[in-house]
């Protein structure tokens, strides 16, 4: 098994049918980019952004962050970066910032609802990546989108930056990609009309569970909610991959059910076409990938939606009907 993989970490993401697809890897400070190149990911398709700010007592400034994205992408030797913008708040306090107490700070202030009521917090991170973007390929994402009109404020606050830095520099930020969380259900349920103004998704399951199933994520009381393959979870992920493809978007998936056994062939079924998970599943995931065929996963995975009740009758058809352990 080692020797197989081994041979995977320079091969391409590909079904046994030819269908090829992208594994990228979630990291969350600079210092894992090295275990990223060893495992053979094809991109970094979450870098999460927090580490900046709260391993600090200050606010990070334009010029820390910088390096610090410049370094990530330099170190990815050409291959693509994307990096979510500051996710935070409610539950991950900054010790720089003091924000309101709140009952519930899942459904609270945090993550963009924060940051486009702070540009002096937002501006300095989308500049620093601006600057940065000279340096590779480069993917900025937004968090906790729920509503179109957020998402076109986050994007006129991006233009801004960029307009500031194209006075001395022509050009920069031109080739950036956009792209949102879709991690809020009404969001998914709005697929549609944010993949008109966007490049790319990335669909957040860790969260998206969590709301849809009002289920917090962090309570072993209620774990139990959490079914990536709860069938109507499936068809509402259907849903948000069939809408950015008819709008001629790239969909990928961030959360924990991208590297998940059970959940892949399903996934492969539905045409997600970006598997972004922990370093440490990338080669294992590439492997069933390459012993999977999507017009079977096709099957398996339309009849989970029209046939199946409850989680358990999902993985119970995976597992018979593919060979998988
Ligand atoms: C998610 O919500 O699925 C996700 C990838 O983001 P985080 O786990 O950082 O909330
Ligand atoms: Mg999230």
């Amino acid at each position: 098994r080692t020797a197989e993989w081994a041979r995977l970490v320079d091969a391409p993401s590909i079904s046994k049918d030819g269908q090829c697809f992208e594994i990228t890897a979630n990291i969350g400070t600079p210092d894992d980019v090295n275990d990223v190149i060893k495992q053979g990911a094809e991109g970094i398709g979450l870098f999460r952004s927090e580490f900046l700010y709260m391993n600090s007592d200050h606010l990070p400034t334009e010029d820390e962050q910088f390096e610090a994205y410049r370094r990530v992408i330099i170190n990815m030797q050409g291959k693509r970066v994307v990096v979510r913008t500051l996710d935070i708040g409610g539950d991950k306090p900054l010790p720089f910032l003091p924000l309101p107490r709140e009952m519930n700070p899942f459904l609270g202030y945090r993550a963009i609802r924060l940051c486009l009521d702070h540009p002096e917090i937002f501006k300095p991170q989308l500049r620093a990546l601006i600057r940065a973007s000279q340096y590779g390929p480069l993917s900025i994402m937004f968090p906790m989108i729920a509503t179109v009109q957020e998402l076109r404020q986050a994007k006129q606050i991006f233009n801004e930056c960029k307009a500031e830095l194209q006075v001395k520099q022509p050009g920069i930020g031109d080739d950036i990609r956009l792209g949102i969380m879709i991690e809020i259900p009404l969001a998914a349920v709005n697929a549609g009309n944010l993949a008109r103004e966007v490049d790319f998704f990335s669909i957040g399951t860790n969260d998206l569970i969590q709301y849809s199933f009002a289920a917090d994520r962090g309570s072993d009381a209620v774990s139990y909610l959490y079914q990536p393959l709860n069938p109507a979870f499936l068809s509402l992920v259907k849903h948000v991959i069939d809408a950015a493809h008819k709008h001629k978007i790239t969909v990928a998936m961030c959360g924990e059910m991208a590297g998940d056994k059970w959940a892949l062939p399903l996934l492969m079924g539905l045409g997600l076409d970006v598997y972004s998970m922990s370093a440490s599943t990338v080669l294992r995931t590439r492997s069933m990938m390459s012993k999977l065929d999507t017009r079977e996963c096709r099957r398996v995975v339309t009849d989970a939606i029209n046939n199946c009740s409850t989680d358990r009758d999902v993985k119970m058809l995976v597992k018979n009907s593919l060979n998988i352990k």
